[in-house]
């Protein structure tokens, strides 16, 4: 089946989607993108996915008023022209013709949205738990992507490669200081003695939105949380390690390379976070 995909304004089928070749995005990777969970034909958080890719947008290319993206109607309307309710849902912009360009000062963006099956991770891997590796690459607090969520995404993959090549869901990365920053994809959270700690946005991380849902949650189900520096013995000495992000939602981490987290069980906290964040998508979902 063709799917339909919305492009500058205008819905169209997916082989007619045409964008420049002098895109900043495919010459340059001066993209950004969300990555969005839909359930009942209605995304989740929308507002919170496009204001951090406001955010980033006029760090790093131009302001981008809400007025240029798609708003909760057209997603309505991408999804049911689909057939779907559940699904991955992908926003992206980009810099746009960069013909003559030299800088990203260009405000001609190229906005995109499309949507895709959900597929949803095994349900194995939320109830017993995943592995992961600690991944070679390093994350520099100096690079200025770091912090964003931009279309220069392949370290990214090559850090997940590395990850499914040792047969696991994640490879967690470190900073060039030795701090624990993040997935490949995901948030990470630690619990020890009762408290969630998660590496603060400066480490710099990514500010996921799942990462603000569960420490919002924590909060209002009176579990402690820090926003603190963490290293790799605060990660092996963990009592749970939790991973996030739109689709994962929450997901426990059992195995850190060869160590065991929890003796490899999935833990009791990290359940109930999950358990709560689900409850939030459905209500905010359907009432929407
Ligand atoms: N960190 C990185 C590097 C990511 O790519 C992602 C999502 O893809 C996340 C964190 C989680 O972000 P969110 O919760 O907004 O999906």
């Amino acid at each position: 089946m063709t799917g339909i995909v919305y492009l500058n304004d205008r819905f169209v089928s997916e082989p007619d989607a045409r964008i420049s070749v002098y895109d900043g995005g495919w010459l340059h990777g001066a993209g950004l993108f969300e990555t969005m969970r839909a359930e009942n034909g209605c995304v989740f958080r929308l507002e919170s996915h496009i204001e951090r890719l406001r955010r980033s947008a006029s760090k790093l290319l131009m302001a981008i008023e809400p007025e240029a993206l798609p708003d909760r109607n057209v997603f309505a309307e991408l999804l049911e022209r689909n057939s779907l309710k559940a699904a991955r849902v992908r926003l992206m912009v980009t810099a746009g013709s960069m013909r003559g360009h030299r800088t990203t000062d260009n405000s001609d963006f190229t906005v995109c949205a499309t949507v895709a099956d959900l597929s949803p991770y095994p349900a194995d891997f939320y109830e017993k738990g995943v592995p992961v590796i600690i991944c070679d690459f390093r994350i520099s607090p100096s690079d200025p992507l770091a912090g964003h969520k931009t279309t220069c995404y392949l370290p990214r993959l090559l850090g997940l490669r590395q990850a499914q090549q040792g047969k696991c869901v994640e490879a967690l990365w470190f900073t060039t200081a030795n701090r624990l920053a993040e997935g490949s994809i995901s948030n990470v959270f630690i619990i020890k003695n009762g408290v969630l700690n998660t590496p603060p946005l400066d480490t710099p991380v990514l500010p996921g939105i799942t990462r603000g849902i569960v420490l919002e949650i924590a909060r209002q189900i009176g579990i402690e949380v820090q926003e603190c520096p963490l290293t790799v013995n605060d990660l092996l000495d963990a009592d749970e390690v939790l991973l996030t992000n739109a689709i994962m939602q929450v997901m426990p981490v059992i195995r850190v390379e060869k160590h065991d987290i929890h003796n490899g069980r999935a833990g009791p906290l990290g359940k109930r976070l999950l358990q709560e964040y689900r409850t939030r998508v459905k209500e905010e979902c359907m009432s929407k």
